[in-house]
């Protein structure tokens, strides 16, 4: 009974779903819902970045790394990888959709501090 229930909460993953709930929204708010997320996750073996995507599946991958930030942090993250599944490449029009987030200069000057202060640390 209790194997059961564990793996019924472990097919639910309630994190992810939330993840899925909080990039539809995101999309709404920020893109004109043109980004349409299928699925989004937490994966712990991305060292180097943040995040990454499947513009074809529409999968979006948040590196675990990124818990326990501050949400407006998360939420830069996942309008980048949001944006991407509308513009792929970093070109100019990529970067027009991240600054309709009002909060992306500044995430993106919390993630660089928060790297470099990393980086320090391992010194
Ligand atoms: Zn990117």
């Amino acid at each position: 009974m209790l194997d059961r229930l564990a793996a019924k909460e472990k097919r639910r993953r309630p994190s992810d779903d939330d993840l899925v709930l909080r990039a539809k929204d995101l999309s709404h708010r920020y893109l004109d819902g043109r980004a349409h997320p299928d699925s989004v996750r937490w994966v712990d073996n991305q060292n180097h970045r943040w995040g990454s995507c499947t513009p074809d599946q529409g999968t979006i991958r948040l590196s675990t790394r990124l818990r326990g930030m501050p949400s407006w942090v998360v939420d830069y993250v996942l309008i980048h990888e949001l944006a991407h599944l509308i513009v792929p490449s970093h070109g100019p029009r990529f970067w027009a959709l991240v600054e309709r987030y009002p909060k992306a200069e500044r995430a993106r000057g919390f993630l660089e501090g928060f790297s470099l202060a990393a980086h320090v640390d391992q010194q």
